[in-house]
């Protein structure tokens, strides 16, 4: 076994967990100050998106006469088929001699919804992924895996800004290659592995097969991000890769990943306030939620400049979870992981259920294993869902049944297979299969690669 198997970690500077915040003036200002600068922030970004006449068209007046953090409850909210429909290009604010280079998400319908970014935005990118890097205690001293594409879609180059800010060693794996990528890590000391949960758990399977124990090796942060992962699938990741988990967010039309993540402390995810002004809004009643309560994730960029965001109804469902000053020394607004997103919210029968509730339920099950799949179809005018899972060992069905009735409200048919026989697609785990007649897509699979 090469000596990097079993060589402990490097030892660590004895920090507490204050120790590791990159820009320490801004991320612990006093509220009533993060305020003022997120007003005039808030001002500048509308100037800055009132040159695009389009846009400007959007705001209509409202956007002149903003003189508090509360005015921007009176402009319109942007949606993902303005942006949509703004393809390629027609809402940016610059003229492209100005731009660097954009990155792009993809649904499964329509365009692509494009973000540009001017010199000034890959600076910022990299500033605010530095502050999540830090917050997830790498310094440069660690190695960190990149394993998100360098590509059309942000992941990987938003890792590679704020680890070279930071000074890491990269190993700009991207994905796929899952052997190679074991060995890298293990050969060069990865300390820390960026990327989506999903491949954490293609990590750890395909080393369990070649009789590696991640364990053993210095890789002890894992930084995953951009899809659902419920606690239960988090503590079996921490649990066997050995590494504390971190739960980054972002999004393409926000600038990309790094709009926040949750600190040592594990107590909500921090949102780098004084760049991104977040709003919970309870859509459908038309008004915002008070703290506590989840509604969905509405974020107004204040220092993106080449397509900036103001109010973007992202359709992540979450809450504020404290105003409150961290134990991490942090003043930042903290925010639950998130639920999932609205438009992941599944009906059968009358039942409303999201995708993370289900998860949670079977990997409480030690018998089952990792990878699930949600099968809807119609039965005699009825909804029919089926649970497909890997386990072990074949549990008791009528418990389970039970227990899904209990905490979901309805009971699952199951469809049991042994470890590694169901299909494991290279990018993001698809979750859900809708084969109903009346549903048009799968809406879990609608949510790639944003
Ligand atoms: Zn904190």
């Amino acid at each position: 076994m090469p000596q990097a198997y079993s060589s402990p970690a490097p030892p660590r500077e004895p920090e507490a967990h204050n120790g590791h915040v990159f820009e320490r003036e801004l991320e612990t200002l006093p509220r009533e100050q993060l305020a003022q600068l997120q007003l005039e922030r808030l001002r500048w970004t509308l100037q800055q998106a009132g040159r695009n006449q389009r846009y400007a068209r959007h705001f209509q007046a409202e956007a002149s006469d903003v003189r508090s953090l509360d005015d921007v409850q009176r402009l319109p909210f942007l949606t993902k088929a303005d942006l949509r429909d703004a393809y390629p290009l027609e809402l940016s604010t610059v003229p492209k001699t100005e731009l660097l280079r954009f990155h792009m998400s993809s649904g499964t319908t329509g365009n692509p919804i494009l973000q540009p970014y001017t010199r000034a935005d890959v600076l910022q990118w990299g500033q605010v992924m530095a502050r999540c890097l830090a917050a997830a205690t790498l310094t440069c001293e660690d190695t960190l895996q990149i394993t998100p594409s360098f590509g059309l879609f942000n992941g990987g180059f938003g890792f590679h800004y704020g680890a070279e800010t930071l000074g890491c060693f990269v190993i700009p794996s991207g994905p796929g290659r899952t052997l190679l990528q074991l060995k890298l890590m293990h050969e060069l000391g990865a300390t820390a592995l960026a990327g989506i949960a999903s491949y954490g758990v293609r990590l750890i399977e395909t080393a369990e097969a070649e009789g590696l124990d991640s364990r053993k090796s210095p890789l002890r942060v894992g930084i995953f991000g951009s899809e659902m992962w419920s606690d239960q699938l988090r503590r079996r990741i921490e649990d066997r890769l050995g590494v504390e988990s971190f739960d980054i967010i972002g999004m393409t039309e926000t600038g990309g990943v790094g709009m926040g993540i949750d600190c040592p402390a594990h107590a909500g995810i921090h949102v780098w306030e004084d760049h991104y002004l977040v709003e919970i809004a309870d859509l459908h009643a038309g008004r915002l939620v008070p703290d506590g309560e989840t509604g969905e994730l509405v974020v107004t960029t204040l220092t993106r400049e080449a397509l900036p965001m103001v109010r973007y109804r992202t359709g992540d469902l979450t809450s504020v979870v404290s105003r409150d000053r961290c134990d991490c020394g942090r003043t930042s607004l903290r925010l639950e992981r998130f639920r999932g997103r609205a438009d992941d919210m599944l009906i059968a029968n009358g039942v409303n259920f999201y995708p993370k509730q289900v998860e949670a339920l079977l990997l409480s099950e030690p018998a089952i294993d990792n990878h699930y799949q949600l099968v809807l179809t119609e039965d005699a005018g009825l909804d029919v869902v089926t649970v497909e899972c890997e386990v072990r060992t074949e549990p008791n069905v009528d418990p389970l049944r039970q227990r899904f009735a209990d905490l979901i409200g309805f009971r699952p048919r199951f469809r049991f297979y042994k470890p590694g026989e169901m299909d494991r697609p290279e990018g993001k785990a698809v979750r859900v299969i809708d084969r109903r007649p009346s549903s048009s897509s799968s809406p879990a699979a609608a949510g790639e690669a944003r």
